[in-house]
């Protein structure tokens, strides 16, 4: 430990609020993906948290992928911190909050409202009794499945999250964190990947959202949207951004071109960093965008903790 400073996701969290900016959240499922992840935001000086899903987590391993934020936490001393997202059963999450998580997304949004609510307050308690300081993410509302390339995009108008269901739910629930559906979706489509469309959110429902439940808000599946929205998004309450596809979409170009570059190579640490610097750009351009104080951020008291890390990490 040596003297460390030890971070608190919740003060970064906060701290970000008040000055109107937004945490980057990336996910990983290798160690390739990792570095490139921890070596942006390094580069940048600014927090980020690293998610891993259930199925990243079972191929990277949920104490190894703990390691190894650790590892990059304390020998670079800066705050990196790492999400279970999407966690379907309790067993999983637990696995993570003894592997020593920050947070875990406890994503029941399939079940009746009802049923979300009980199971989620039950696991709250669970969790907390743990680790009292990890952080759980609720989710209600349609935002699909699968950080993958989809072939077309059904109409979730409908299931978009009501300012007043939010406000019940986080009430009874007591959830650190909402992830609701504000237009957002997980993957992309082809044309997104091209660059032709974008996601475009709605972003007075963010702000009816956070005015009546004031809690700290996720948007997932952030690949593929607006520049100017999701600027205008943290502006409006968001403060967790997520971005996968567009890691996923950026490594594969990189192996690629890599492989057809060097079609006799054999050796992984020659191929491989083209693949790392090709992810690495596009986490650096998306932080960059995520940490551009806008003009009107919300306020919330600044702790402590908070403004030691702000002088440092510019948050
Ligand atoms: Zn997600």
């Amino acid at each position: 430990m040596n003297g460390e400073i030890m971070y608190q996701l919740r003060d970064v969290l906060e701290q970000a609020q008040s000055k109107g900016i937004g945490v980057g959240h990336f996910n990983v499922s290798d160690w390739l993906l990792l570095k490139a992840v921890s070596a942006s935001a390094q580069e940048l000086k600014v927090p980020v948290i690293v998610g891993a899903s259930e199925g990243e987590r079972e191929f990277m391993g949920v104490g190894q992928i703990a390691a190894l934020v650790k590892s990059l936490r304390e020998e670079h001393d800066f705050p990196i911190f790492l999400n279970a997202d999407h966690t379907h059963s309790l067993n999983s999450a637990i696995a993570a909050a003894k592997a020593g998580f920050d947070s875990i997304v406890f994503d029941l949004s399939a079940l009746p409202f009802e049923e979300n609510i009980r199971r989620t307050k039950q696991a709250l308690e669970t969790l907390k009794s743990i680790n009292p300081a990890i952080l759980v993410e609720g989710e209600i509302g349609d935002i699909g499945t699968g950080s993958e390339i989809h072939e077309s995009a059904p109409d979730r108008s409908k299931s978009l999250t009501t300012p007043e269901e939010a406000k019940e739910y986080v009430e009874r629930t007591g959830v650190d964190i909402l992830a609701p559906a504000v237009g957002n979706m997980h993957g992309m489509l082809q044309a997104m990947v091209q660059g032709d469309v974008r996601k475009r959110l709605d972003l007075a429902r963010i702000r009816e959202i956070k005015d009546a439940t004031e809690c700290l808000l996720t948007l997932h599946g952030g690949s593929g949207t607006d520049n100017g929205d999701l600027q205008k998004a943290i502006t409006a309450g968001i403060n967790i951004i997520h971005i996968n596809t567009e890691l996923r979409v950026a490594w594969r170009h990189g192996l690629e071109d890599a492989l057809a570059q060097n079609p006799h190579e054999v050796v992984p640490y020659k191929l491989l960093p083209a693949a790392e610097e090709s992810v690495k750009q596009v986490v650096l351009e998306r932080l960059r965008l995520f940490n551009q104080a806008q003009r009107q951020p919300r306020t919330t008291p600044a702790q402590a903790d908070g403004e030691k890390i702000a002088q440092e990490y510019r948050v």
